[in-house]
């Protein structure tokens, strides 16, 4: 049988493959623009931009891997391993931002990481952040799992004096052997921690998430994770429970099976009915924040708590 690709499956099939190296390749994704709409209603940005498709940090719980399935790319590996850089041209993206108006949101990462290690070679972040500089006035939420954040500082001080920007460090576990099997190709907590001081000696507004809190590994982390993040400069801190669909559950499983057998039937019979976890685990989460911020010496409050979603992993469109 012939299979016809259609929209996104067949513009990545057409994609220039640019450098198979190791088990990674990159390839260009022809895009009709890298700024998309959000009406999720639930997070405080109604634009997102994520400059790339799939995620070389290849997070055991990511759920953003059902994205792939849309290119006809359905192994759990493909996620990881074939990674697309949206096509950019500077002139179509400021005629997208001129769509953006002043005061909206924008949020950078929401899909996929933005300084993930296809941008030390494309640069699409630091170009779309370059012409966020030359504009003003709006609200821009920026987050990675990158120490390579750091390479921007001027810039994001630049993007800072012009917009009202927060960026967002996810940092899970402080556990160096937890967090190499569980995001195994993401900079280790210690680099991100880092990269948090660096942006707060710079002046920028920055904060640290811990989401997604895995139950029973994750979840004892939370005050030493609020603590890192205060003495770290982070003038925020928090955390939500993880979210586990069919596409993520088929990688996480696995994981569980190797490093915490005995938890897998607990995972098994919570996620295969839905992917959230009971509303009553998430409000003993949350007071539990609640108080380790306070402990931290953080504002008692997140800031931008009203307007967040259930998830800080958060699903959205691209
Ligand atoms: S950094 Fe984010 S997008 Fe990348 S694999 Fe991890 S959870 Fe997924």
């Amino acid at each position: 049988m012939v299979s016809v690709l259609i929209g996104i499956a067949r513009l990545a099939s057409e994609g220039q493959l640019l450098e198979a190296k190791r088990a990674v390749e990159y390839r260009t994704l022809p895009s009709r623009g890298i700024l998309n709409r959000c009406t999720s209603g639930k997070v405080p940005f109604s634009w997102t931009i994520n400059p790339y498709r799939g995620c070389e940090f290849a997070c055991k719980y990511c759920y953003a891997r059902y994205t792939h399935e849309f290119m006809e790319l359905r192994a759990p590996e493909d996620f990881e391993t074939q990674i697309f850089a949206k096509q950019f041209t500077l002139d179509g993206f400021r005629r997208d931002l001129a769509r953006v108006k002043r005061g909206e949101g924008i949020g950078i990462g929401t899909a996929t990481d933005p300084y993930q290690p296809a941008e030390r070679r494309y640069g699409l972040t630091r170009r779309i952040l370059r012409a966020l500089a030359d504009t003003s006035g709006h609200r821009i939420f920026l987050t990675t799992k990158s120490d390579l954040v750091a390479r921007d500082v001027e810039l994001l001080q630049e993007v800072h004096t012009r917009h009202w920007l927060h960026i967002g460090l996810t940092i899970t576990t402080l556990d160096d052997g937890l967090a190499r099997a569980l995001e195994p190709r993401a900079p280790r907590p210690e680099l991100r921690l880092e990269a948090v001081r660096t942006l707060a000696r710079a002046g920028l507004r920055v904060g640290v998430q811990s989401s997604p809190v895995l139950p029973l590994i994750t979840d004892g982390e939370v005050e030493a994770l609020a603590r890192a993040a205060a003495e770290a400069g982070a003038s925020s801190y928090i955390a939500y429970g993880v979210f586990l669909m069919p596409s993520a559950l088929r990688v996480f499983l696995p994981f569980l099976e190797e490093r915490y057998p005995r938890l897998v039937r607990k995972y098994e019979q919570r996620f295969a009915r839905e992917a959230f976890l009971p509303e009553e685990y998430a409000a003993r989460l949350a007071e539990r924040v609640r108080v380790a911020r306070v402990k931290a010496g953080l504002p008692e409050r997140h800031n931008l708590e009203e307007s967040y979603p259930e998830a800080a992993q958060m699903a959205l469109p691209f």
